[in-house]
């Protein structure tokens, strides 16, 4: 059915997402709005599927990036200074959202987001995507949006800790490490694979929302199944 939102244009795509109910929180879709998914998908930016970005990478559909940010939003207060830690972020589209969230659209706002991958030539590639537009050049330049290249498995314990962490590939298990980068409270994204179908092409993968309460208390709950590209080592 997803495919059915795809758009003409950047804010016919997220309209789209909005009637379907895919996006539901006012705040998503603002910030969705204001990024504009052809400064970072090469081909058809509008189709609500992911795009190939080159390095066996993709950039996710649209209504997954909306469901990540649903889902870690009250995690992502507007101008409060929230910190979000983006890993395997890939093409930076949704480091730019998540920028926009917790800085507001102008980008002037207190916050700041890092992104991480593990491919060199991917950071590169998102810090140019994001100059594309001159909101993205000034998050970038005020320093509320970086890209630091690193095995995004053991997180990036310099820039936490994180009020929330989004993980863009599905990895073997819940990392430990970045239980600890998260915040008391704090909220991680991540697929996870199943364990039953582990190391094969087509083994299942689930999203887990990891929280941690104030008290440092850690619940994981397993949500819907999703297809994401795996979280591995980086190439030789
Ligand atoms: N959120 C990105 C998704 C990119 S696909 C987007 O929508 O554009 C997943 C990304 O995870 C790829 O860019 C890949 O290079 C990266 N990745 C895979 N394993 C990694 C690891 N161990 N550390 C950091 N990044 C990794």
């Amino acid at each position: 059915m997803a495919w059915r939102c795809s758009g003409r244009t950047n804010a016919e795509l997220i309209s789209n997402l909005y009637k379907a109910q895919l996006i539901t929180a006012e705040r998503v879709r603002a910030s969705m709005t204001s990024v504009d998914r052809a400064h970072y998908a090469p081909a058809a930016a509008y189709e609500d599927s992911p795009q190939p970005i080159g390095y066996s990478a993709t950039i996710s559909a649209p209504h997954m990036h909306a469901s990540a940010c649903q889902s870690l939003l009250l995690f992502m207060p507007e101008n409060k200074g929230a910190k979000v830690l983006d890993i395997g972020s890939g093409s930076g589209y949704l480091t730019h959202v998540m920028a926009n969230l917790v800085c507001g659209s102008e980008g002037k706002g207190e916050g700041k987001v890092v992104g991480i991958d593990h491919i060199p030539q991917l950071t590169e590639l998102a810090l140019s995507n994001m100059r594309k537009s001159e909101e993205g050049r000034r998050l970038l330049d005020n320093g509320r949006v970086e890209f630091v290249t690193g095995d995004g498995r053991k997180g990036y314990a310099e820039g936490g800790p994180y009020d929330a962490i989004h993980v863009g590939a599905a990895a073997a298990e819940i990392h430990d490490k970045l239980i600890d980068q998260l915040r008391a409270p704090g909220r991680m994204f991540i697929p996870v694979e199943d364990e039953d179908g582990r190391g094969s092409m087509f083994g299942s993968q689930y999203i887990w929302v990891v929280d941690k309460d104030a008290d440092g208390k850690v619940t994981r709950k397993r949500d819907m199944g999703v297809r994401y590209v795996l979280l591995t080592d980086a190439p030789k």
